[in-house]
């Protein structure tokens, strides 16, 4: 609801949604009854599921950088947002798109609804309404999912004995944002660094998600950076992390690329949109048995206790930064 004065001219403003944002993502599913052009979207639940809802916002110049292409700002927006859904083990369904804009610029537009378009039929959704208005580069994504009654992946479920686990790598996204940082714009481009590539199209790890639900205790996606990541499911689930560096999976890129900062990154680096988990250790045999291509590591073990306890050969490992926040 933006007044005529605050957001895109009225003309801009339709035309624009008309052309870059009527149909996004994959075709309707059988649960959208309408979809984007009134003053809401309607969508049949279906029958006995919970609706699982989730909202990130990205501001340019805090989540990514002033020129940073729109194709990879929409890739990641969504990315992100629907790695919340992963997260819960829900299946997603449709989302909505608050964007702020400093102009309407054609070719911007072009690049940011084709970039939300390859991330939102890749991951299976489509986009069923949002806000459009005109000020500092902002966007914001609504993701709605659908999970079985008392099935979601939550932080809070983690006993003492279960073993950790960890999806893909880590530290990648932080060492393709540092590359990003020290590049000129015109060299952003996804193929330049497997790093970069994690940084900018975050593919969230909504098939595993799935899987895991009735197998794992705990889930979080990794959003903030390991160590804070892992504070969450302990203080939820009270009781204490113990992360061994050595076990911690890192890509070659970021071992050759910042061999003095690589553990530091993985661990307290965020924006990699991994899975974290705990599995009791009587079923660790049915984790390694998923139909999966996504690596799956174990990288330690839930103890009685509190907090989150590094540990590199033997002795507790004190790192200099925990994680991202925003209020620091
Ligand atoms: P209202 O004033 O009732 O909020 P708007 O003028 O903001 O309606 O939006 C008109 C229609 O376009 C609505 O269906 C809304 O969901 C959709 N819409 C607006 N902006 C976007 C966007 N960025 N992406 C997708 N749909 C949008
Ligand atoms: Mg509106």
């Amino acid at each position: 609801m933006s007044s005529r004065r605050e957001s895109a001219d009225s003309l801009n403003e339709f035309g624009l949604i008309e052309q870059y944002f009527t149909s996004v993502g994959a075709s309707a599913s059988s649960d959208l009854v309408l979809g984007v052009g009134d003053d809401c979207a309607l969508i049949q639940p279906p029958p006995g599921k919970l609706l699982c809802l989730s909202v990130d916002t990205v501001v340019e110049g805090v989540h990514f950088p002033q020129g940073f292409p729109p194709k990879f700002i929409a890739m990641r927006a969504l990315g992100a947002a629907l790695s919340d859904l992963a997260a819960m083990g829900a299946s997603p369904s449709h989302f909505t798109l608050a964007l702020t804009l400093p102009a309407s610029d054609r070719s911007w537009l072009q690049a940011f609804s084709d970039g939300l378009s390859e991330m939102a039929r890749a991951c299976n959704v489509s986009l069923v309404g949002g806000d459009t208005a005109r000020g500092p580069l902002a966007v914001s994504i609504q993701v709605h999912g659908w999970v079985e009654p008392d099935k979601a992946l939550c932080r809070s479920g983690a006993q003492v004995g279960d073993l950790l686990f960890v999806s893909g790598d880590l530290g990648s996204a932080a060492g393709g944002l540092a590359l990003a940082r020290n590049c000129a714009n015109s060299a952003f481009d996804s193929s330049f660094s497997p790093l970069y590539q994690r940084f900018s199209e975050p593919y969230p790890r909504l098939g595993l998600g799935a899987q895991l639900v009735g197998l794992a205790s705990s889930c979080i996606d990794v959003s903030d950076g390991l160590i804070a990541d892992a504070r969450h499911i302990s203080l939820s689930s009270n009781v204490q992390l113990q992360v061994e560096t050595a076990r911690v999976p890192m890509h070659q890129s970021l071992r050759e690329g910042f061999p003095e900062r690589a553990i530091e990154m993985a661990l307290s680096g965020g924006d990699d949109y991994e899975l974290l988990f705990t599995v009791p250790e009587a079923r660790m045999q049915e984790l390694y048995q998923l139909a999966t291509e996504i690596k799956i590591t174990q990288i330690g073990r839930v103890l009685a206790g509190e907090s989150v306890v590094v540990v590199q050969e033997g002795k507790a490992w004190q790192c200099e930064s925990e994680g991202y926040q925003h209020f620091e």
